[in-house]
């Protein structure tokens, strides 16, 4: 093995433009979001690999020895951090063995530095068994936010690699003006979501909610982690009736019967969402995430307009 390496590495210093190939940060992001926006970031200077698919719950992803090894080779991971990857990171992050990428150590990006967290509690407390012991982590799903982590990951790839810290820089702002044109467009088509009460599996869309107007109403689960009985599911569709709401969102990686039976009980809609980048085929990368789940609600309130469903690539 040690020998493969010195080949390896012989062999890059020998080739033209070699040592470049070798200098690129290989960063392993924890979700396909984070990934999307450090490739727009990092450019031809990084390499990067997500562990989650996209599919999974974030609080949840199921661990493979493959990840560890990814990390174990990694420059730099990046995070959502707010502990929403507690139930994974931190036992991958020691069976890493790879001193650059602990906590507080150059080589970990937080992408929550720059958030300002909702539901934040007055104490830390998972004695509950709620997964959101230091506020709601799901703060990917409101495009704004996502100017805040483009920021949290410029910092990260800059304090890795100040050489580039330009380019990351440039490319930074040329994602967060990319990014700040879709917002522009998305607060236009979410007009018609403004004032809607949604009840959601988990709290994963309050981020989102907030900024476009909708009432985060309940949830199926009874505190963010724990699983709903049947008397707070019974409780929850009495509200619901007396409150007229008439939206129930299933994020794609919770079960269906649940939520359609919320849905059907009340008479409200089943709009089944991804809450990462690739949780639906459509949603390929970060603008596509949210321009899905626009899409998806502003059809499901208006009843399916057609002309508010023109794919984004449209002028
Ligand atoms: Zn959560």
């Amino acid at each position: 093995m040690r020998r493969f390496l010195l080949v390896i590495l012989v062999a890059a210093m020998l080739l033209p433009g070699g040592a470049d190939a070798a200098k690129k940060l290989r960063i392993v992001t924890t979700i396909p979001d984070l990934a999307d926006i450090t490739r727009n970031v990092g450019g031809d200077f990084v390499d990067v690999a997500s562990l989650a698919t996209g599919v999974e719950d974030i609080h949840a992803v199921p661990m493979k020895p493959s990840f560890a090894v990814l990390l174990n080779r990694a420059d730099a991971v990046v995070l959502m951090g707010l502990e929403a990857e507690h139930a994974f990171l931190p036992a991958l992050l020691e069976a890493s063995r790879n001193p650059k990428i602990q906590r507080d150590m150059p080589g970990y990006i937080d992408c929550s530095i720059y958030v300002t967290p909702l539901e934040a509690p007055t104490r830390l407390d998972r004695s509950l068994g709620d997964v959101h012991p230091m506020g709601n982590p799901h703060f990917n799903l409101d495009p704004v936010n996502g100017r805040h982590i483009v920021r949290a990951i410029v910092d990260g790839l800059s304090r890795l690699d100040p050489e580039h810290a330009p380019v990351f820089q440039k490319n930074g702002d040329a994602y967060k003006a990319k990014l700040d044109e879709a917002i522009v467009r998305w607060q236009r088509e979410a007009a018609p979501l403004k004032g809607k009460k949604i009840v959601t599996y988990h709290p994963d869309m309050i981020y989102f909610a907030e900024r476009f107007g909708m009432i985060q109403f309940g949830t199926i689960e009874i505190r963010p982690g724990v699983d709903p009985t049947p008397a707070h599911v019974a409780e929850l569709i009495e509200r619901m009736r007396q409150a007229k709401v008439e939206i129930v969102i299933r994020e794609l990686h919770y079960p269906a019967g649940l939520a359609e039976t919320v849905a059907k009980s009340t008479g409200a809609k089943l709009v089944e969402l991804p809450a990462m980048v690739r949780g639906v085929p459509e949603a390929k990368d970060y603008i596509a995430l949210i321009d899905y789940n626009v899409r998806t609600l502003v059809k499901a309130v208006t009843g399916g307009s057609a002309a508010l469903l023109v794919p984004s690539s449209t002028p």
